[in-house]
């Protein structure tokens, strides 16, 4: 690296604090589905902020949107109105089927959004005793870092050293229906679950379990809340991860891609008699729903209800994934994959995860492990055909080399 990435890299250690690890990769500009670094050096984006840039980088749309906003309004509070988040919210109830937006900011305050929904819920609509509410949850699960949601995490490094933590979940081993059966009770409110699981390696659970938690959910009057926040919009091939088992939730919890890679945008979305018992001064936010956010979000729904990226997804992942599947028994020992998002797992005789994204980095292409010898590549869909053949190349590079 150059003495400038040098600088800024010890600059880095001397004030940022040390919740990363990160590649020593900085990055100045980025286009589509390639970053350049500080020295001129061209990359891949593999990772596409954990799916945060699922429209790539610098999309032309996305960035005139946020333009034209600048100029015009950003933020007003939601102490008055402005004419972006109405129209943001008319259109994502209608990309996903449901009538009522609640605009947050981060991935962590749409999951706590929903629980608090959830509970209130709980109490005035299904006539739980008060303070008694249950939620649960999966175990694997990553929904953020606040304090409650670490406290039902079952990730050590997650959660030690940062409780107390808030009672009222139940945690049930993902993909089991008859565990998920006998944890609800009367007192339940709300299941919470990632459809695909993301940050525990996109780990897909069985065909036919998420049908049946809805069908759980039905019968005993119990809200199935999905956490789409990494897995929704577009990332799978489809608007959510949900539809690919025609599976429809009480609430979905978006955000990531909701800002376009440009500002932090998360919603709740759902119908209006669950998201109805939210009323003034019982929940909001300063930044949630600001007219910045706003009009970004608008040209989100915007390139989804075109469908185009969606199907985009779907067919590069299905290139992706005959090239992984390729790699089996050749330094490969899983692979996962739904639309254009994949866990590969290394063999890890050969190597561990973050060692092979430091080979992939020295060949021009950035990824992320996530637990020990699992990578997860979910590039931009706007990625081309070829970029994804030569980063899969260079892939296929690394395992040789192991
Ligand atoms: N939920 C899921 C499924 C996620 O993957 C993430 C982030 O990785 C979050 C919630 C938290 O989002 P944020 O980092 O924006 O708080």
């Amino acid at each position: 690296p150059g003495a400038a990435t040098r600088a800024l890299l010890a600059q880095n250690d001397a004030h940022v604090a040390h919740n990363y690890h990160p590649l020593d990769v900085v990055i100045a500009h980025a286009e589509g589905a390639v970053v350049t670094d500080l020295d001129g050096r061209e990359h891949l984006d593999f990772l596409a902020g954990y799916s945060a840039t699922n429209f790539g980088h610098h999309h032309p749309v996305l960035v005139e949107a946020a333009r034209a906003q600048l100029d015009r309004v950003t933020l007003t509070s939601r102490a008055f109105h402005h004419d972006q988040l109405a129209p943001f919210a008319a259109g994502l109830a209608a990309l996903v089927g449901k009538q009522t937006v609640l605009p947050m900011n981060t991935g962590a305050e749409a999951v706590e959004s929903g629980i608090k929904v959830a509970r209130k819920w709980g109490y005035e609509v299904k006539g739980v005793p008060d303070g008694q509410a249950e939620i649960v949850v999966m175990a694997g699960n990553f929904h953020g870092r606040t304090t409650t949601v670490v406290g039902f995490s079952d990730d050590p490094d997650a959660r030690d050293g940062f409780g107390p933590f808030a009672p009222g979940f139940r945690t049930v081993p993902y993909g089991d229906l008859e565990a998920l059966a006998a944890a609800i009770t009367p007192r339940t409110v709300a299941v919470l679950l990632e459809p695909i699981q993301g940050e525990a390696g996109v780990l897909i659970p069985p065909a036919g379990w998420l049908p049946g938690v809805r069908a759980l959910c039905t019968a005993h009057d119990v809200l199935l809340i999905a956490d789409e926040i990494q897995s929704g919009l577009g990332r799978t091939g489809r608007t959510l991860a949900c539809e690919h088992e025609g599976v429809v939730a009480d609430l979905y919890l978006l955000g990531k891609a909701l800002g376009g890679g440009i500002v932090p945008v998360s919603a709740v979305v759902g119908d209006a008699d669950v998201l109805g018992v939210l009323r003034p001064g019982t929940h909001g936010s300063t930044f949630g729903g600001n007219a910045l956010a706003s009009a970004v979000g608008r040209a989100v729904v915007g390139l989804l209800a075109t469908g185009d990226y969606q199907r985009r997804a779907a067919e590069l992942g299905a290139r992706m994934r005959a090239r992984l599947d390729a790699l089996l028994g050749e330094g490969l020992v899983g692979v996962r994959s739904r639309g254009l998002w994949a866990g590969i797992d290394i063999d890890p005789a050969l190597g561990t995860g973050r060692e092979v994204c430091h080979r992939l980095a020295d060949y021009g292409v950035l990824a992320k492990d996530t637990h020990g010898s699992t990578l997860r590549f979910a590039p931009p869909i706007v990625i081309t055909e070829s970029q994804l053949d030569h980063g899969l190349d260079q892939l296929e590079r690394v395992l040789a080399d192991l």
